[in-house]
């Protein structure tokens, strides 16, 4: 665990905060995640660089980051220069037709189910690679994510003590 001013970062709420802010950055992601595709790598790289070299902190959990091969190497990478090692990868494994019905009951902007249908195959082809990149490393706890919320927050608070 490492270095950074805030505990939780989630690149999906850093972009869309940068989409409500009309920011440059914001424009150029959003038709990206309107059409349920990935934000380029560099974006996203740059946005949890800047946020990881921004001060000290106890730890912090990264959600929805990284989604792509590149995107991990650049973590390693980051990680290195800060002397901050990952400790822990959580996988949260929920069947298909389960996540199509709790997207799409959730009505976020980028939860139709268009959207949502495209967002899960790139996840298969983009991001999935990355639990055995990870596992190979003895970092992955995979979670069922299909129990109740408080069976999920135990199985995930076991499994965060036990990464130590
Ligand atoms: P999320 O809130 O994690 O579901 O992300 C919503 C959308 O933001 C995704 O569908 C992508 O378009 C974009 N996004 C979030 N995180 C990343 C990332 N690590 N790499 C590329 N795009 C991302």
């Amino acid at each position: 665990m490492a270095a950074t001013g805030d505990a939780h970062l989630s690149t999906g709420d850093l972009l869309r905060s940068a989409v409500a802010d009309g920011t440059p950055l914001g424009v150029q992601a959003r038709k990206f995640m309107d059409a349920g595709e990935l934000v380029p790598d560099d974006v996203v790289i740059g946005m949890i660089r800047e946020r990881l070299e921004a001060g000290p902190s106890e730890g912090f959990l990264l959600d929805g980051f990284p989604r792509s091969v590149p995107q991990a190497e650049a973590l390693d990478r980051l990680l290195g220069a800060l002397d901050a090692p990952l400790n822990l990868v959580l996988v949260l494994e929920v069947g298909r037709d389960e996540l199509l019905s709790r997207l799409l009951a959730r009505g976020r902007d980028d939860d139709t189910p268009e959207t949502v249908a495209k967002r899960l195959d790139v996840y298969l082809e983009q991001t999935e690679p990355l639990i055995g990149y990870y596992e190979a490393r003895g970092l992955v706890a995979r979670i069922n994510g299909e129990q109740s919320v408080d069976e999920v927050f135990g199985e995930i608070e076991a499994a965060v003590q036990e990464a130590g």
